[in-house]
């Protein structure tokens, strides 16, 4: 109900302000949360902008605040921000720096929380369950504070994480968005696509973000759009790289790196194997596979011509690969 779905954004907002006020302005908050934003390269103004909290390591904190102002422990429970076992009701976020999560006229719906601690089994990041207010296929982390610039610039970064996202605004740019906790779905690309169709895909350089952006190149094929990918370094990701480097040094890494998917997919999947037949043939396929997702024919025709002179191999074989896969689509 309309009422109830309210009632989750007030709890919402409490918690969020509460998990601000914690930062800013107790002694935990300040000694464990705000000088880990400090260490990560953070400013005041960038914790401000994207409202950074700290949730203190006692159990309950945060819940019996919410209680004592009234709020109700069903809705508390509703959002993920308490559970309740035999013992009494105690905070989901606990000892985490908090992240929280808008929509795009800025209401919370939702928190991501980072451990602070090192240790390999404790999970690096919490995220709030999804809720009658927060489905999260349909939100984009950063969307909120990047949309005017994404419209200015007529495209739309895509990262993996919060702190991606908040290091680039830190670093001067502004039109970045992160598909946070979850994989790309379909539902974030549609929510891209309102302001422009022009998306550059900026994962990690690792193994797992090469895969995630496979995925990612043929969701947003398949709504038309256009897609490049930037590859960071390996053990690099858009934050520590923005930490490292200036503004300028970044806007040329991402001008000079970024491919569009087809010299991004023949690069990566023929790496070391340029001469290997097979290889290539499956890497032609593979080609051909994300060209026929695209819904219009002329593009997919212009995509036909550049792999065809990328591999040389004839325009008219690749034809009939697509038009074979767009039977056995039907
Ligand atoms: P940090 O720089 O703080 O280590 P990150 O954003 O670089 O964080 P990654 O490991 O690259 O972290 O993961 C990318 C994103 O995936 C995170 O921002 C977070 O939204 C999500 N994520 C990572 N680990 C988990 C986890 N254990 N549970 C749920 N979501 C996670
Ligand atoms: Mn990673
Ligand atoms: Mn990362
Ligand atoms: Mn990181």
């Amino acid at each position: 109900a309309q009422g109830e779905r309210e009632s989750l954004y007030l709890v919402n907002d409490f918690a969020k302000e509460f998990f601000e006020d914690q930062l800013h302005k107790t002694q935990e908050g300040k000694a464990v949360g705000l000088s880990y934003f400090r260490e990560r390269g953070f400013t005041e103004e960038t914790i401000k902008k994207f409202n950074l909290g700290y949730s203190p390591e006692q159990g309950d904190a945060l819940t019996k605040a919410a209680l004592e102002k009234g709020y109700k422990l069903d809705y508390l429970e509703k959002t993920g921000l308490s559970k309740t076992n035999e013992k009494g009701s105690y905070d989901f976020f606990r000892g985490r720096v908090i992240f929280p999560i808008q929509n795009i006229t800025g209401r919370v719906l939702g928190f991501g929380g980072r451990t602070l601690k090192t240790d390999k089994k404790i999970a690096k990041y919490f995220n709030s369950p999804e809720s009658e207010i927060y489905n999260k296929s349909k939100i984009l982390y950063g969307l909120f504070q990047s949309k005017n610039e994404i419209i200015k610039n007529d495209e739309c970064l895509l990262v993996e994480g919060y702190t991606d996202v908040i290091s680039m605004h830190q670093s001067g740019v502004e039109n970045v968005v992160a598909s946070s906790g979850t994989a790309l779905t379909e539902g974030q690309i549609r929510l891209v696509k309102r302001y422009t169709n022009n998306i550059t895909i900026l994962y990690d350089g690792d193994a797992a973000g090469i895969k995630a952006s496979f995925r990612g190149i043929d969701l947003i094929l398949e709504q038309g759009m256009n897609v490049k990918v930037v590859l960071f370094p390996d053990g690099e990701d858009p934050d520590s790289y923005s930490q490292k480097v200036s503004h300028s040094e970044l806007l040329e890494y991402i001008g000079e790196k970024q491919q569009d998917f087809l010299h991004f997919k023949a690069n990566v999947l023929l790496k070391d194997s340029e001469n290997d037949p097979l290889k290539r043939a499956e890497t032609i396929k593979d080609i051909v596979k994300s060209i026929s997702v695209i819904p219009d024919q002329i593009t997919r025709s212009v995509y036909i011509r550049e792999t065809s002179h990328l591999f040389e191999i004839a325009e008219q074989a690749l034809h009939n690969e697509v038009n074979k896969l767009l039977r056995k689509g039907l």
